[in-house]
Formats: structure tokens, sequence, C-alpha cells
């Protein structure tokens, strides 16, 4: 088995889901009382965002390859940066080390590509949403187009990750506003969802039933880094 290098705490919230996740997997595959081998380092996400907001990618790219290095020198096999924003980083991060970077929206669009979904919504940080990496990515490596909500509804989710979900909050109006959301994209053409925040699944409610199917890169992501460390 492979060592899974996680470049966490953005946040931390989700990088709990990938830990959870990445042990489920290996035990539902390997059995007994089989784990993941991984090496996590966890940065303080109140500074990731302030730079974010402050358009200082530069500095957070030094901040992610230093991530990278640790990684590598404590025997990391491979990395994932376990949020979809922090991509705009990957150049820093593939750069830092020779180690190999499995990006984020690669199963996603897989996972999409096999139930023929050929136009999805995008749901994510500001970040995400109004530039191009993700979207062109994906497009890219499947075809899939990604579209995103208005104005206001891209405000909205940015809002619910920044103020509510990183901090482990999960407000029951803003289940709703997710929900709308997503019925606004199947109006609009969206064959599907992409949560594309790694904290966005804090808002599925257990059991209910959406409008569209929704993809989310946290699974997915842990699920193919599952894969490459049996494979
Ligand atoms: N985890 C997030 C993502 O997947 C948002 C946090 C961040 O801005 O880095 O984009």
């Amino acid at each position: 088995m492979k060592t899974i290098g996680l470049i966490g705490g953005i946040s931390w919230k989700s990088t709990a889901e990938y830990y959870r996740i990445l042990n489920q997997r290996v035990l539902e595959r390997l059995g007994g009382v089989h784990s993941a081998r991984i090496v996590l380092t966890s940065v303080d996400f109140d500074e990731i965002a302030r730079l974010q907001h402050a358009g200082e990618w530069d500095r957070l790219g030094e901040i992610m390859a230093a991530a990278a290095r640790s990684l590598d020198a404590a025997g990391a096999d491979f990395i994932l940066i376990c949020a979809n924003t922090m991509h705009l980083c990957l150049d820093a991060v593939e750069a830092a080390t020779a180690l190999p970077v499995l990006h984020i929206a690669d199963p996603t669009a897989a996972a999409m590509a096999a139930q023929g979904v050929r136009r999805a919504g995008l749901l994510g940080t500001a970040f995400t949403m109004d530039r191009p990496f993700l979207m062109d990515r994906i497009r890219d490596v499947s075809r899939i187009e990604c579209f995103v909500p208005d104005a206001r509804g891209r405000a909205d989710i940015h809002r619910i990750i920044f103020e509510e979900l990183v901090a482990g909050k999960v407000e029951a109006a803003s289940q709703a506003r997710f929900r709308s959301l997503i019925q606004d994209l199947a109006d609009e053409g969206a064959e599907a969802v992409i949560l594309g925040c790694t904290e966005l699944v804090l808002l599925v409610e257990p059991g209910a039933a959406y409008p569209l199917p929704l993809f989310d890169t946290t699974a997915l992501h842990a699920a193919a880094a599952v894969d490459r460390a049996l494979a």
C-alpha cells in the first residue's frame, strides 16, 4: 500500500471527511483491521482565507509548496490538495517536489462521464466559480461543460462556505438555499451538480432527494486516492 500525502486544514472540517473516507475505503477493500497509510500536513485556515481574499496567490503558493515538501520528507508517495480552491496553487505544489499530485477534478470528471453527464452545474467558493481552472480541467479531461449560478447565487454559496461550513456550522436556511440553487441549475439545463468545495457535502441532508445527482469532490477525490494507493 502506498502512502497518501494530504495537504489539509483547508478546512479541517473537510480534512476530517477525507481521513474518515480514506480509512473506511481501505478497510472495505482489504478487510480485517486495515487502515490507510497517510501523512497529513494541516495549515491554519484563518491565514489561508485571509490571503485568498487579499489575492495573495504567490504567498499561498509558497505555503502550499512548503506543505508539499513536508509530505515528501515524511514519506508520502503522492499528494492530495484537500480543497478545490487551493488547486489554484497546483503549479507551486507540483514544482515543489517530484511527487505526483492527484487532481481533484479528474475523478469527479470521470464519475460524471461514466454516468453520461454532458452539462454540469458547479458550486464552490467564488475563487473556484469565477475562475476557469476547475471548469477547464473538467472539460479537458471529459468534455463535460460546466456553468455556475448567477451572481447572487454565487455570493450566497461563498458566504455559506466561509461564514458557516468551515467553522462547522450547518444552518437549516443554508440547506434550503443550497437546495434552491440546485433547482435553479436543473432549470438551466444542468444534468448534475458538482459539489466543487470540499465542505459542501456538509449541507447535504441524509436521505433527502435532490433534483439532480450530486458529485461530491471530497468523496470522489478520496476514493481515487485509495485506488491509487492500492494499485
Ligand atoms: N475547501 C474549500 C474548497 O474545496 C474551500 C476552502 C478554501 O477556500 O480553500 O474549495
